[in-house]
């Protein structure tokens, strides 16, 4: 197991049988046919998203997790943009041709990709540095894309899932501690929420996912729409393992972990009953967690009592 070549046709060329792809992997770019139009038109959504181990999850993470990970992150974004996700292109690096590390990565990575019928049709592979960077493609109709611009003074606040998990799964990672098992499976395996995105996008004005927080997600919300917004903290839905910790630890995990992969969206007053029976139909998780305002700033409140805060999110930079 040598060349380039051979590595390409191994581990990469999936053969994807989509209606989009005409030629996926082989040529010196991927063939792809338009999709279907229909009226209102459909719009191309493109996102990228590029997966370090050691920054984007912990060192001795399963190849088969990495796998699985990079991607979920990036149909995630799709998710949260109201697209139907359709393909991929996949650039990776890779220190050494290492055969168990890539039958388990590719695995994981195609677990997923089958399971919301996303096609890889290219890529690049490389030596180096262990780095993923995907990049993803998908369609929505024009007057459903969801946005972070759009929300309103008076719309409800929800989340499809669990807050804080992802920060959870990592301490427990760094504690060495088999205390959270579900928060540890969390971290390695987000769901990502394209299903619920369906049926979201019919209703919400706004729309983001949880990758760094939900304080400083919603903070982008916040600015995007130039409202303000009030969250609840007796609201936030937490999961068991969190209900267990101090409840100072768990609101700090709530509102400044990252990865979490959960949908942050608003929708108006006037369409929560007929939203909330949507989701409850296909039995999707969803959380009223608060109302925007009209002071553009975000407010923490427990009960009717406002909690001063210092909580922020994850900065790559900062
Ligand atoms: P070139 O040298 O012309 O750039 P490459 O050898 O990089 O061609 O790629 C050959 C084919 O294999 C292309 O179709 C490319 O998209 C595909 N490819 C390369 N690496 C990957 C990868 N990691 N995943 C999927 N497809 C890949
Ligand atoms: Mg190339």
């Amino acid at each position: 197991m040598s060349s380039e070549f051979q590595l390409i046709q191994r581990w990469f060329d999936w053969s994807p049988s989509s209606v989009v792809v005409d030629t996926a992997v082989g040529d010196d770019a991927a063939i792809l046919n338009q999709m279907p139009q229909s009226k209102p038109a459909e719009q191309l959504l493109v996102s990228m998203d590029t997966f370090i181990v050691g920054v984007h999850c912990p060192e001795e993470t399963s190849p088969h997790a990495i796998g699985y990970k990079a991607l979920a992150v990036n149909l995630s974004d799709m998710a949260a943009m109201g697209a139907i996700p359709s393909w991929f292109t996949l650039a990776v690096t890779l220190p050494k041709v290492d055969e168990q590390w890539l039958d388990s990565f590719v695995a994981g990575m195609k677990e997923l990709a089958n399971s919301f019928d996303v096609a890889l049709v290219g890529g690049d592979t490389t030596k180096g540095v262990l780095s993923i960077t995907i990049n993803i493609a998908g369609y929505a109709k024009q007057d459903r894309v969801l946005r972070r611009s759009g929300a309103q003074a008076g719309d409800m606040i929800y989340v499809t899932g669990n807050v804080g998990q992802g920060r959870l799964g990592l301490q427990a990672w760094k504690d060495g501690s088999d205390r959270f098992p579900m928060a540890r499976k969390h971290l390695d395996y987000p769901i990502p929420r394209v299903h619920e995105s369906g049926v979201i996008k019919q209703f919400a004005t706004s729309c983001i996912d949880l990758s760094d927080g939900l304080l400083a997600d919603l903070k982008h919300i916040v600015t995007a729409s130039s409202v303000g917004a009030r969250i609840q903290l007796d609201q936030l839905p937490l999961s068991d393992e969190m209900q267990s910790l101090p409840p100072e630890s768990a609101y700090q995990y709530a509102l400044e972990g990252g990865d979490d992969y959960e949908l942050l969206f608003t929708v108006p007053q006037a369409k929560i009953d007929v939203f909330e029976n949507a989701m409850a139909e296909k039995q999707y998780g969803c959380y009223q967690i608060g109302v925007m305002d009209g002071k553009e700033a975000v407010s923490l409140y427990d009960g009717d009592t406002q909690v001063s805060h210092i909580f922020s999110g994850y900065d790559h930079f900062s």
